[in-house]
């Protein structure tokens, strides 16, 4: 049966999978979701068990890509999940640390962070999706980062037939590794460019260009369309969803379980993208008991789940774990949209937008309180997370991994848990040798790979060490008034 995707806020037809992935949000401003969620059959799953990842990934992607053909999906699957690119034929392992915490490792991308896991394959998909809906221009990806996004957007695109990205980093604004991260891109069709002034200035300019039919005209006689490898996209959250169903296919393998016995999931959560995707699998059937959301001080998801009430008007932390402070968690939208109905969620959405506020119905609290729970850390419960489970375990987490760790301690039930491990702990490398060290008093972030290096005896990720002798490709910096030229020059 064709899978169709609607609005989240019911004013824009329904598309198939490939036109969802195209347009990334609908024309009314909602959010792609799909008709219905599928359950997995009981022998699909015993069939998962004894199967690999990308094999797992190709059934999960052929129920809800119906418009592609099996080979397609293989085609994409096999493309994005190498051991070329992940390091091993199982681009997400678990990591038994007790008999209740198991840690989803979802870092061994090439960018060392969990964001590898969708946008190594949206670019494929991307490009498919195009072809099938018969726009046969070249797709050219614009990013505006405040850090981890770009890299693993560049290094999901880089070398992608059909496809170019330019990615905008703020001159002030990223440490120096995730500068050299994305300057030492290699690719054919990338191009990396640093704006004077802030994240808002780099992001205010993006959107001024996207915003800009005369420029989208203009490129388009050239043969480019632009397109955004945003976090709503639907091609980033269902590449999701296949991790948790194949970590429990990894547990039953492993015989940590039984199948059918049910699992808590802990995730940390910025914008809602990956905790959703546990819901997705839940809602699929995976035998999963509670849903646990993490927080760092920006809590507004901890408030949110425990009370029924939005509220971003509260001031922004800065933490260090920085891919989790974010105040509007855009898909929280699909939950609200699959626990209520397209009227409920365009008075939310507006609320938000006007006020900055809004509570949702007793019955969505409800349903919501037997779904989720919900806890928060400040950066020095953190910290000692990470030294508690680097002392007691011998095993290294990064700031990001260990606010989840820390919230499923404070809510744990017994019950044993996948903990979704975002980052690579040398990703984070100055918080995390502070945590462990007690101190640190060291700012070259090449010496504290090496000092956290030796003290653990874990090694470098050489995609990190390695920039260290690499010349950068990219050296020029641009006025926020001339990132439209600078992307013109690129394009001509
Ligand atoms: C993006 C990110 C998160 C948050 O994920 P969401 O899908 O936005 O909830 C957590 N940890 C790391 C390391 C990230 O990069």
């Amino acid at each position: 049966m064709q899978m169709k995707y609607k609005s989240t806020r019911g004013k824009a037809k329904e598309v198939s999978a490939a036109q969802a992935i195209v347009k990334g949000i609908a024309e009314d401003g909602g959010l792609f979701v799909p008709e219905r969620i599928p359950a997995i059959s009981d022998s699909e799953f015993a069939a998962m068990i004894n199967e690999g990842y990308r094999k797992r990934a190709e059934r999960i992607f052929a129920i809800y890509l119906t418009d592609f053909t099996s080979e397609e999906i293989a085609d994409c699957v096999n493309k994005a999940y190498s051991v070329e690119k992940f390091g091993s034929d199982n681009a997400a392992p678990l990591h038994k640390l007790s008999d209740s915490e198991y840690i989803l490792e979802l870092w061994h991308g090439p960018t060392c962070a969990f964001k590898d896991m969708a946008l190594q394959i949206l670019p494929h998909l991307l490009t498919k999706s195009m072809k099938k809906t018969g726009v046969d221009k070249q797709v050219v990806i614009l990013v505006a980062t405040s850090g981890d996004t770009g890299k693993a957007a560049l290094e999901g695109f880089s070398d992608v037939e059909g496809t170019k990205i330019m990615v905008f980093f703020p001159n002030d604004g990223v440490s120096n590794i995730q500068r050299l991260q994305m300057v030492t891109q290699k690719g054919e069709n990338v191009n990396v460019m640093s704006v004077f002034g802030n994240f808002d200035d780099a992001q205010n300019g993006v959107k001024q260009i996207f915003g800009n039919e005369e420029f989208a005209k203009k490129i388009a006689e050239k043969g480019y369309q632009l397109s955004s490898a945003n976090s709503i996209n639907w091609g980033r959250l269902l590449p999701q969803i296949v991790y948790y169903i194949s970590a429990y296919c990894d547990m039953v393998k492993m015989g940590e379980i039984t199948f059918g016995e049910k699992v808590n999931v802990c995730v940390p959560t910025g914008n809602f993208g990956n905790i959703l995707a546990a819901w997705y699998a839940k809602s699929m059937g995976l035998p999963i008991a509670k849903l646990i959301c993490a927080s760092n001080e920006n809590n507004v998801l901890t408030d949110f789940i425990n009370t029924g009430v939005y509220d971003r008007n509260r001031g922004f932390k800065t933490t260090i774990s920085p891919s989790m402070d974010i105040l509007i968690s855009s898909n929280l939208e699909r939950l609200l949209y699959n626990l209520s109905d397209e009227k409920s969620v365009e008075k939310y959405m507006n609320e938000l937008k006007e006020t900055g506020k809004y509570e949702v119905s007793d019955k969505i609290k409800e349903e919501i309180s037997t779904l989720f729970e919900a806890g928060y850390v400040d950066d020095a419960g953190t910290k000692a997370e990470i030294k508690r489970v680097w002392e007691k375990y011998c095993y290294l987490i990064d700031t990001h991994t260990a606010v989840a760790c820390a919230v499923n301690n404070m809510l744990a039930d017994g019950r044993k848990t996948i903990i979704a491990s975002t980052a690579n702990p040398f990703k984070f490398n100055g918080s995390v040798y502070e945590a462990i060290s007690g101190s640190c008093g060291e700012t070259d972030e090449f010496v504290i790979l090496d000092k956290l290096s030796a003290m653990t005896k874990n090694e470098v990720p050489t995609s990190l060490s390695e920039l260290k002798s690499k010349s950068p490709r990219f050296n020029d910096c641009c006025k926020k008034e001339e990132m439209e030229k600078m992307v013109a020059e690129f394009l001509a």
